[in-house]
């Protein structure tokens, strides 16, 4: 017997709470179950009157309750438990039902799960879901993988309850087959990463060379906002920085350990970009960022090594100083959405998926955390040019970089002058120096290789596998 569920969610914490109020309030009739019953009701006692939901108890319950073909949203915490309530629930499903697995999946994980379920007859679907617990309920940014069989029975209800863009379109597309989805929510999630670092260094220098207060610096990201920085870090930045301590009416960021943590998106991005061969130079310097803060006692050793302490500009000078930190962040931002969609088109490339990378922007101009206009502008970029084989490779995006320059190396040579550490903008400008370089020093490095290791080169002027006899003792 078939149930009146048009979908179902199981884990009921913050995001599959979120995430079955959005159904609900979309219209649909959502069957709800979590391992712990307690938290079943309070969702029915709390928001039942937001919508119809189907409260179950136990898996069979769940599974009844749900018409065909069943479609079953996970919600768990990622990793083992994933594995748990798949095995719990499959064996009562049948050929052609769909699980949905909407927590932050590893896509290697996602890929073997999509093979075993694909197996016994049951689609399997992960799905990157950004935006956190509001963007859950309100609509966030849904990024699935899995068959296109699927997403024919499922994106109907996702294209309703997703973020919509600026022009009323769903931030929902079909990413690509098995693990896509979950692959494109890592890169996301690593562009995040990079997006934050660089909004960190350039708070830095505003506050350590301009001298400006955090409520001027929440200031000028205000007014960044507006132009074509406008998005949704920028904005919180602003509510951040100016914000003051209730305890202490310090500035909130001057109370907080400045020891940044991680869930480990950030960390997998790059170790599938070192797999897949890709530079991330961005992406890998925002972890590392991270991770030196974190080492504390590492620091305590190193506070008196030698070294500039930066000192502030004149008034005048930190005006103009800020705006050209706003170019080097612009220009950082080009070099960092450049590298992720690199690392999409890869993976995409590497698996046989076949992602287009104007829909991927497309569904991040709204719900989730790197919503921004300048995606709109990267969907341009790809709508133009399917096969763009590089961001850098767009006239407009060349143009603006090109105009930005100056000013970025001005602040990375005042930054490098003045002692204040910017991984992200100087890893982006050597990133944009090294494609624009008519020759490499890789010319050296494989003249290294064949001379300790007989590694062979190729040379400029014959076709060939080539080795040199070095003379001298070795
Ligand atoms: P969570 O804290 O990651 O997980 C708690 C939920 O998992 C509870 O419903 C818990 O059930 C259930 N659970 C844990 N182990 C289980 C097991 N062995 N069997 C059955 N159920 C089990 O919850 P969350 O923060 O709402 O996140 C859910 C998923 O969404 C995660 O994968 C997370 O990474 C992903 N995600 C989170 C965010 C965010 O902003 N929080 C954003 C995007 C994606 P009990 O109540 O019985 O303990």
């Amino acid at each position: 017997m078939s149930g009146t569920a048009q979908i179902g969610v199981t884990g009921l914490a913050v995001m599959g709470r979120n995430l079955a109020r959005n159904f609900a309030r979309n219209g649909f009739t959502v069957a709800v179950h979590n391992r712990t019953a307690a938290r079943t009701r309070a969702l029915v006692e709390e928001f039942g009157h937001e919508g119809t939901f189907v409260a179950a108890e136990s898996a069979q319950e769940f599974v009844a309750a749900l018409e065909r073909p069943r479609r079953l949203v996970i919600m768990v915490k990622a990793g083992e438990a994933t594995d748990a309530v798949i095995e719990e629930f499959a064996p009562l499903l049948d050929e052609g039902d769909v699980i949905i697995d909407g927590g932050n999946a590893h896509f290697a994980d996602t890929r073997r799960r999509e093979k075993e379920l694909r197996e016994r007859g049951i689609h399997f679907v992960g799905v990157g879901i950004s935006g956190g617990e509001e963007g859950a309920l309100h609509g966030p940014s849904i990024m699935p993988g899995g068959s296109a069989e699927s997403y024919a029975s499922l994106g109907p209800l996702l294209e309703k309850i997703a973020a919509k863009a600026p022009d009323g379109t769903p931030c929902v597309t079909h990413v690509g087959p098995d693990g896509a989805g979950h692959f494109v929510k890592m890169v996301h999630n690593g562009i995040e990463y990079a997006d934050m670092q660089l909004i960190a260094e350039a708070y830095h220098l505003l506050r350590a060379v301009a001298g400006f207060s955090p409520e001027q610096i929440a200031e000028t990201f205000r007014t960044w906002n507006t132009g074509r920085l406008d998005s949704y870090l920028i904005e919180i930045t602003a509510e951040v920085l100016a914000h003051t301590d209730a305890a202490t009416g310090k500035p909130f960021v001057d109370v907080v350990m400045d020891q940044a943590e991680q869930k480990g998106t950030g960390r997998w991005t790059v170790q599938i970009a070192l797999d897949l061969g890709v530079p991330v130079s961005g992406i890998a310097e925002a972890v590392f960022a991270r991770s030196l803060s974190g080492h504390a006692a590492l620091r305590d050793v190193s506070r008196s090594l030698p070294g500039p302490q930066p000192k502030p500009l004149d008034a005048n000078e930190a005006g103009r100083f800020a705006d050209q930190v706003e170019q080097a962040l612009y220009a950082s931002k080009i070099v960092s959405y450049t590298q992720g969609f690199h690392q999409v088109q890869a993976g995409s490339d590497a698996y046989d998926w076949d992602v287009d990378a104007g829909s991927v922007a497309a569904i991040w101009r709204a719900g989730c955390i790197i919503r921004a206009a300048f995606l709109d502008r990267i969907r341009g970029a790809y709508d133009e040019q399917s096969d763009l084989p590089s961001l850098l490779a767009d006239k407009q995006f060349a143009d603006e970089i090109g105009t930005a320059q100056d000013d970025w190396r001005e602040v990375v040579a005042t930054a490098a002058r003045q002692g204040v550490p910017t991984p992200g903008f100087s890893a982006a400008l050597a990133y944009y120096d090294a494609l624009r370089a008519a020759r490499l020093p890789a010319a050296l490095t494989q003249g290294q290789r064949d001379f300790f290791g007989a590694h062979t080169y190729r040379r400029t002027d014959r076709e060939g596998s080539f080795h040199t006899l070095w003379g001298g003792d070795r």
